[in-house]
């Protein structure tokens, strides 16, 4: 059993045997109004969700929760409140059935997600994007993780959200542009690409924002604007995430680090349009891409079962 509520998301998963028994998750509606996530009512919403959640995950009759080896929450990074819901929860299951309990890292859980449905071929590199972090790691193996760079702002998914509140659309932001980016002109506005010339994996997305705040300030917010704005951006972000692996992987190979595959996982892995140019990119080079199973794109308690599993 896992459960995952570090942040807008409750969700839980029964996994036996590496395939996925039973997973429920249910995406808070409640913050669409404020534009974002909102910690008080996020702990709130995991509190009266997760266990009537859990008693439908147990009620179908499939599986005794007496028969269940390893209990298995996130306990961080993520929203303290709502982090506590979850890993409280499932500790005191764990204690009334006197099993163990297993606590997992979040952004483990998303690393090694495409584990799940792929044979990684080593070294690989995991681009990580979500709403909280943009982050690239190299595996050496299975079991050796290391941080190569991250973003020193806000997060790809973030910058996604907050330039979508900048010109009137709703949150989550990320599907919204990629939908009227479709009928955008994606060279209508040229944006800055920050950090863009270092050679390392180290991003930073707050400097586009602003940029986009002074647009607003300058255009008439109609259709058209908020098309080409979208389209713009997503072009635009794409092109630094790419220049920055183009770079960091020079630098790879200079310290004789041949890269042979790469994990792009997170929710922002979902959007078309940056999953089609890193395809481009990467085939180009010869190097394979993994996905993970789109039940493990978003947050989710299925990475968090499988990442207990790896454990
Ligand atoms: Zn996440």
């Amino acid at each position: 059993f896992a459960a995952e509520t570090s942040c807008d998301e409750t969700s839980i998963c029964l996994m036996e045997n590496s395939s996925i028994v039973k997973h429920i998750t249910y995406s808070q509606e409640i913050h669409k109004i404020h534009g974002g996530v909102v910690p008080e009512l996020a702990s709130r919403s995991h509190l009266e969700k997760i266990q009537i959640m859990t008693n439908e995950l147990f009620s179908k009759g499939t599986i005794d929760p007496n028969e269940i080896d390893v209990f298995s929450a996130t306990c961080g990074p993520g929203l303290i409140g709502s982090l506590l819901v979850g890993s409280n929860f499932t500790k005191s299951l764990a204690i009334s059935f006197q099993k163990p309990f297993i606590p997992i890292n979040h952004l483990e859980g998303h690393i090694l997600s495409t584990s799940f449905n792929n044979d990684i071929k080593f070294p690989s590199l995991v681009l990580l994007l979500t709403g909280g972090h943009t982050q690239v790691y190299l595996m050496k193996s299975g079991n050796e993780i290391e941080l190569l760079g991250e973003s020193v702002d806000d997060a790809i998914g973030e910058a996604f959200d907050k330039t979508a509140k900048l010109i009137g659309l709703s949150y989550p932001g990320g599907r919204e542009i990629e939908q009227q980016a479709l009928d955008g002109n994606e060279d209508a506005f040229v944006l800055p690409k920050p950090l863009i010339k270092e050679k390392n994996f180290n991003f930073s997305f707050s400097g586009i924002k602003t940029h986009i705040n002074l647009l607003t300030k300058k255009n008439k917010i109609d259709k058209k604007f908020i098309k080409d704005l979208s389209a713009s951006f997503q072009k635009n972000i794409t092109e630094v995430l790419i220049e920055k692996l183009e770079r960091g992987l020079g630098r790879l190979s200079t310290e004789n680090k041949k890269i042979k595959s790469i994990s792009v996982v997170g929710g922002v892995s979902n959007n078309k349009y940056i999953r089609s140019k890193i395809e481009n990119f990467f085939i180009k080079k010869n190097i394979e891409i993994y996905y993970p199973i789109k039940e493990m794109m978003g947050d989710n308690a299925a990475m968090i079962a499988w990442a207990c599993m790896k454990f």
